[in-house]
């Protein structure tokens, strides 16, 4: 039997979803614009938009701008997950914290589609929420050899992509500016080394080269197939960082 008190908490859950789209299609307009809390403006004129106009999604007053896709899009993806996070949460985190990690990851995935960058700043703001959960979950040790792990793998990555451009940029005689993998990779991995803990932080890792790799690939091979491909078009990794890690919180 559905009783009240579950289609209470089922609509709570959506209104919750709801608001934690509106908050992540905020911070992912504004942050990496002034890379603080600014007024959220119009993606098409810039012009303002009231706290009333986010939360109801309400078209451009001074253009008719409607929002964009990837607003609807991150508006019905929240909706759909925090309910499923409200009647299923992660057993060892329980629903608000794994709410806050959603709302965290959320902002780190989308920024990184978006613009191919993990900004410092909200890299700090990971450190600092990730060491109290760490700590929490695993303990000082595990934690700190998580971070070890984790930062330190993806800075040994990091080098290597650096030293394999200039091979590459050598060998075919001109300058390769993308890089495959940012800092901002390495600091996300730390981040989740943190939270993760040992040995958890390694799986992530593994995970997370395996799944972009793949997905790579097959881009690639479409890519090739339409005669489109171009060689060293950069992969965002943190959203398969993130899917990994969200996978491991489910598990932990
Ligand atoms: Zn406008």
């Amino acid at each position: 039997m559905i009783g009240p008190r579950t289609i209470l908490f089922f609509l709570m859950t959506l209104f919750l979803g709801w608001l934690a789209g509106v908050l992540l299609n905020y911070l992912a307009d504004v942050l990496p614009q002034t890379r603080s809390f600014s007024a959220a403006g119009c993606h098409s004129c810039g012009s303002k938009r009231s706290f009333l106009d986010l939360l109801l999604m309400r078209r451009c007053r001074s253009c008719q701008a409607g929002r964009t896709h990837r607003a609807w899009i991150v508006q019905i993806a929240a909706m759909l997950a925090v309910p499923v996070i409200g009647f299923l949460p992660p057993p060892a985190l329980g629903f608000w914290i794994a709410l806050v990690v959603f709302l965290y990851f959320g902002v780190v995935f989308i920024i990184d589609v978006e613009h191919r960058a993990i900004l410092h700043e909200v890299s700090l703001v990971g450190v600092l929420l990730a060491i109290p959960f760490g700590l929490w979950l695993n303990g000082w040790s595990k934690t700190l050899l998580g971070f070890a792990v984790g930062f330190g793998v993806m800075l040994g990555l990091y080098y290597f992509g650096i030293l394999f451009n200039r091979w590459m940029s050598k060998a075919r005689g001109q300058e390769i500016d993308e890089v495959a993998l940012g800092f901002g990779d390495v600091n996300l991995s730390g981040i989740l080394g943190i939270a993760l803990g040992w040995p958890r932080i390694i799986v992530c890792l593994f995970s997370a080269i395996v799944l972009g790799g793949l997905l790579s690939g097959l881009y690639i091979l479409v890519m090739v197939l339409r005669k489109k491909y171009q060689a060293f078009t950069a992969i965002p990794y943190a959203p398969f960082l993130i899917i990994a890690a969200a996978v491991l919180l489910y598990m932990a």
